[in-house]
């Protein structure tokens, strides 16, 4: 199975030739064709299955084919990620992947000066990637408005459940719009995991890696 075999638009095909991607990951491979078609996915991986780029390339896809020339950049997907350092990982990816489209990234977490972030946030942004407590944030200061989200990413969420990000994401699901794509992903479906899953999960595609 190439790339290209999983109906990969060009610009998305340059940039994996960039970083020398040969073929997909079985995660990718599993999981892309289902997302590219709006699907939810309910992915059990780990990292280093590849599983960034399994979300990150049908959502670049999909904002990419309903881009609208004139509009104002407003935030079309949103990434929720438990640490800075997996924020930044996956806000990298995006970054490269996204590099022959117009789409803009922007990444967001704790610990550091708010002000840099929110002035990248005024520029206009198509996808953020984001941990939990900044985001809540800058939600209730107002510099966040998610009214336009399509596609929704909810990764490691076992680590997030371990890391006490629970109550935080109970508090921000339904300030999300109902209409959207979602993709899970969680290493282990402790009960509590497999619980949230189906809540937020509409039909989900069970990928397992
Ligand atoms: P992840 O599981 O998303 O953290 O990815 C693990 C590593 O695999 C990262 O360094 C990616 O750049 C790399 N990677 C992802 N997909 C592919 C692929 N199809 N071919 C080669 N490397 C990949």
């Amino acid at each position: 199975m190439t790339f290209k075999e999983l109906n990969i638009s060009e610009p998305i095909l340059k940039a994996l030739a960039n970083k020398n991607y040969e073929k997909p990951t079985p995660i990718q491979e599993q999981a892309i064709p289902g997302a590219l078609d709006g699907r939810d996915l309910l992915g059990i991986a780990q990292t280093g299955t590849g599983k960034t780029a399994a979300f990150a390339i049908p959502i670049i896809q999909q904002l990419d084919q309903s881009q609208i020339k004139g509009n104002k950049r407003v935030i079309r997907a949103l990434i929720l990620t438990p640490t800075r350092e997996l924020a930044i990982q996956i806000d990298e990816c995006f970054t490269d992947y996204a590099k022959y489209t117009g789409l803009r990234n922007t990444v967001i977490f704790g610990g550091v000066n708010q002000r840099p972030q929110v002035e990248q946030l005024t520029r206009g942004t198509d996808i953020l990637v984001a941990t939990p407590g900044r985001l809540l944030d800058l939600i209730q200061q107002k510099h966040i408005k998610l009214e336009h989200i399509r596609h929704f990413v909810l990764d490691e969420a076992d680590r997030m459940l371990d890391m006490g990000f629970i109550h935080d994401i109970k508090r921000l699901l339904p300030l999300l719009p109902k209409q959207k794509q979602t993709l899970f992903f969680s290493a282990t479906m402790p009960p509590a995991i497999a619980q949230l899953s189906k809540t937020i999960l509409n039909k989900p595609l069970r990928v397992e890696v």
